[in-house]
């Protein structure tokens, strides 16, 4: 008895499951792409943050991440040999999410397929253990936003990062959590003390502002400035 495929008829196939190997590609979902790809680089060496720890990269960070990790999380079909990710293009839509648009191929036996998806990109671009030492020394300002109650509303940090964005957007360091808040770091004072004064122009806050690290560099004292913003 001849085989063939259930679905288109054609004969003299190597069957997989009844199908013939186009019917295959056609019918089944041969590729698993998780929709949200998560990826933490260092935005300034472009060191990625790949299984628990820092490694040096040569890539375009954002893309190379995205694909390690679209590499790492796909699921294939058994039968896919070959199997390519490649990144197209990265894009943000009208709410200002980033996306990446990405083809994935492969073979099944001896017919190739290609399908182009999208998926959301959350970043992380924060700074590397390497890159935050060599820095930690640079920065001249750092902005404490505190909230005197339990957890700093979401809006008021929104609202005070696009502040800080559009005041400081070159000097901004590192930022990280603190207790009841952030610390933002900038490698200038006077950055720092711009954004203040916008954001309170905005948002009622107590501010006070006091001095830490003192020290003597080429004969001058230096120190950095902490400006406490409490809401
Ligand atoms: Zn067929
Ligand atoms: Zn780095």
């Amino acid at each position: 008895m001849r085989k063939f495929c259930v679905l288109c008829g054609s004969e003299d196939e190597e069957l997989i499951d009844s199908l013939c190997e186009s019917c295959y590609i056609s019918t089944k979902q041969l590729v698993k792409v998780e929709k949200e790809v998560s990826v933490k680089y260092c935005r300034s060496c472009g060191s990625i943050w790949v299984g628990g720890r820092w490694v040096q990269n040569s890539e375009e960070p954002l893309y190379y991440s995205i694909y390690l990790y679209v590499m790492k999380t796909t699921v294939l079909d058994e039968h896919v040999s070959e199997f390519k990710v490649n990144v197209d293009k990265i894009w943000k839509d009208l709410t200002g999410e980033l996306h990446a648009t990405i083809s994935v191929s492969g073979k099944i036996r001896r017919e190739s397929f290609t399908k182009t998806l999208d998926v959301q990109v959350e970043e992380d671009r924060s700074l590397c253990t390497r890159c935050l030492k060599s820095k930690g020394k640079d920065f001249e300002a750092v902005i404490q936003l505190r909230t005197s109650g339990k957890r700093l509303d979401n809006g008021v940090r929104q609202l005070f990062e696009e502040t800080l964005l559009d005041q400081a957007s070159q000097s901004i360091g590192d930022v990280k959590e603190a207790h009841n808040g952030f610390d933002y770091y900038l490698t200038d004072k006077s950055s720092a003390r711009k954004t203040v004064s916008k954001f309170t122009k905005l948002i009622n806050a107590k501010i006070i502002e006091s001095y830490e690290n003192e020290r003597r560099e080429d004969g001058k004292r230096k120190a950095r400035l902490v400006i406490s913003v409490r809401i």
